[in-house]
């Protein structure tokens, strides 16, 4: 995993920068729960499940396909009376997909199960640049901590800001195209 920090920047930048109007409170919170969900497998080792079973760290939580479900189920369930709900499904499932692929650019553990269930291959990027986190949150609070999430700041963090400034940049020059 990366940290429950990156992956809530991730789905905070999506959100920010894709659906300005839609970042309530609320819609930040399922959007930062979307992007953890996936890390609920780690459960999977408390019930001794090998890491390498589908069901086990980074088995089918991680998938696009559970992405598309789990985004659109929150969407669905706290959305489904706006007429735009398909906006917040949306970002719901972007922030959920959010979580493998940033997972696959992680330094540790396996790959992701993107596939799944098409394919069970466990895969990365080709490069992976941010700090694997522990799974365990006392070992977060240390020196690996530190290194973690100076890591991510530099990873997630600044791309992230980058984003939110070009998309805000982009929507205001729509709005004055004569500026
Ligand atoms: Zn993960």
């Amino acid at each position: 995993m990366a940290s429950i920090f990156g992956h809530i920047a991730a789905s905070t930048a999506l959100g920010l920068s894709f659906f300005p109007k839609k970042t309530t409170a609320k819609a930040l919170l399922l959007a930062g729960v979307c992007a953890f969900i996936p890390d609920a497998d780690v459960l999977a080792f408390r019930f001794d499940v090998p890491y390498t079973s589908i069901w086990g760290h980074r088995g089918w939580t991680h998938s696009l396909a559970f992405a598309v479900g789990f985004g659109m189920l929150i969407a669905w369930l706290f959305y489904r009376r706006e007429k735009d709900w398909w906006k917040m499904a949306l970002w719901f499932v972007l922030a959920t997909a959010s979580h493998p692929l940033l997972d696959m650019l992680t330094t540790g553990g396996m790959g992701c199960a993107l596939w799944w269930p098409l394919s069970e291959e466990r895969l990365f990027f080709p490069v992976q640049v941010i700090r694997v986190s522990p799974l365990e949150i006392r070992d977060f609070f240390s020196k690996w901590g530190v290194r973690i999430l100076l890591s991510e700041a530099i990873w997630i963090g600044i791309p992230g800001i980058l984003l939110v400034l070009v998309s805000r940049r982009i929507q205001a020059e729509r709005r004055n195209p004569e500026s």
